[in-house]
């Protein structure tokens, strides 16, 4: 009998960890075809038809692909109003990733918000965070609170390549603690990863130095983990003493230093829709329990189907699968890794779920308030079919009193839906923006021409000026 001898091949290309069994058909268009449909949406990408974009990376939240393990689930669900065996199963889920004795489901993330700072929050409190996300800041505020942020300094710096640059200010932490006292601080909230901020991981160091200036104070941690497993993947990858844990102890140890949770399971649930508040204080729970059932439903559903909360049980899991996030992390790297060799700048380093573009960096003949990230972003639109979000001025720029004030960075953010997009489409996404980069110089600046008082980027019309 013959032997062979090979050497084994350490392969380079991070494959997608899956096969795909079902396809959705993607619409091409022409550049003539693409201004006309831009021109006609008031130059608003919020306002195009997703057939006629390319690929969609307005958003991670809610647009992944399901695993046929998630479907079968769905199918065999059961659909009780009352203690149904699909609560018991997204409960056991829960229980074992978080640890958090009390499971509370929601409609989305933002349900899960309310009911805690509806709850816990009033006139005069302040809410710590490292970077709120805009729902839960908007929550807060409408509980009468005050969101701060206190991120690191790095954390503001585009440029800064901090391995955790989602870790919140120790020091100003404390500083606030003193200057506005324990009494009138509800909770202390963690943002993992933090998403307003570039997707940036926090580490477990400084989760354990919040839990613990939180304890000694006698106030409740609750972390915000819509992106908990990506954040694992990187303390993996990034902190001392985590290379051989799996993410799902990394997660475990993360959630227990802290009291509880929020959870829009259109993230790391792998879901379409979904989320939860889970949380260890029996008192606490009976009171979110009530304002549950007034405004979500029975405690057992929460605004969910059975059948979204067996995708979301087994979703938890597939988030944390090793494969999965190596592939997950690298996508987004990839594409950050060209951009960066065409000299492109980008958000440094790249985050878990998005690539961000630096346009102020990228246009300084556009002024903030002519809107250059929302300028780049359409010129991916008309260039290749892409559609990515500003986070700049048309998104933060209007202030109460209708004055405007440019935002503190322009970016385009380019977020990837959950095991959508392959590493042929990547290649695609950077030759679209390297060929608009090369032609930055010829971008103008927008106008807004109507726009209402709130949340003006989502319906607002422009025109681009000369
Ligand atoms: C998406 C998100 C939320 C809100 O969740 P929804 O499901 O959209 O309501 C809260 N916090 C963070 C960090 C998020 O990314």
């Amino acid at each position: 009998m013959s032997k062979v001898e090979l050497d084994e091949c350490a392969t380079k290309t991070i494959i997608e960890p899956f096969r795909i069994r079902s396809v959705e058909p993607i619409r091409f268009t022409d550049m003539g075809e693409r201004r006309q449909l831009l021109s006609d949406a008031g130059y608003n990408p919020f306002l195009l038809k997703a057939g006629d974009v390319l690929i969609d990376l307005l958003t991670d939240s809610g647009t992944g692909a399901m695993s046929a393990d998630q479907w079968s689930g769905m199918v065999a669900s059961d659909e009780s109003y009352a203690g149904s065996s699909s609560y018991y199963r997204l409960e056991e889920a829960v229980h074992d990733i978080t640890g958090f004795k009390h499971l509370i489901p929601t409609h989305q993330g933002r349900a899960a918000e309310n009911i805690l700072f509806t709850t816990i929050a009033g006139e005069g409190d302040v809410v710590p965070n490292n970077t709120h996300f805009d729902t839960t800041r908007a929550h807060v505020e409408h509980a009468g609170a005050e969101a701060r942020d206190m991120i690191i300094k790095e954390g503001k710096k585009p440029s800064s390549r901090h391995p955790f640059k989602g870790n919140m200010d120790i020091e100003q932490l404390e500083q606030t603690i003193d200057e506005v006292g324990r009494e009138r601080i509800p909770v202390i909230m963690l943002t993992v990863t933090n998403n307003s901020g570039g997707g940036q991981p926090v580490s477990m160091a400084n989760v354990k130095a919040v839990s613990e200036i939180a304890h000694r104070h006698d106030i409740p941690l609750f972390i915000d983990a819509c992106r908990f497993a990506e954040n694992a993947w990187f303390i993996k990858q990034r902190e001392e003493g985590y290379a051989d844990k799996s993410p799902k102890e990394i997660a475990g140890e993360l959630f227990s230093y802290a009291d509880g949770c929020t959870m829009s399971a259109k993230k790391d649930g792998m879901a379409n829709i979904g989320g939860f508040l889970a949380l260890n204080s029996d008192e606490l729970a009976k009171e979110c329990r009530n304002l549950e059932i007034l405004t979500e439903g029975f405690p057992t559903y929460g605004g969910m189907a059975g059948y979204d909360m067996e995708a979301v049980a087994r979703g938890l899991y597939e988030a944390l699968n090793e494969d999965y996030l190596r592939y997950r992390v690298r996508s987004i790297a990839y594409l950050g890794d060209q951009l960066r060799n065409a000299g492109v700048p980008i958000v440094e380093p790249t985050g878990g779920h998005a690539v961000y573009i630096d346009a102020k960096k990228m246009l300084p003949h556009i002024p903030p308030l002519q809107y250059p990230a929302w300028a780049f972003n359409n010129a991916l639109y008309l260039l290749g079919g892409i559609r990515g979000v500003e986070i700049g001025s048309v998104m933060f720029g209007r202030q109460p009193d209708g004055s405007e004030k440019p935002a503190n960075m322009e970016l385009v953010r380019l977020a990837f839906p959950r095991r959508v997009y392959t590493q042929s489409h990547v290649d695609y996404l950077s030759e679209i923006i390297i060929a608009a980069y090369q032609q930055r110089d010829k971008l103008s600046g927008y106008e807004i021409v109507d726009s209402p008082e709130v949340l003006r980027h989502f319906s607002a019309e422009l025109q681009p000026l000369d």
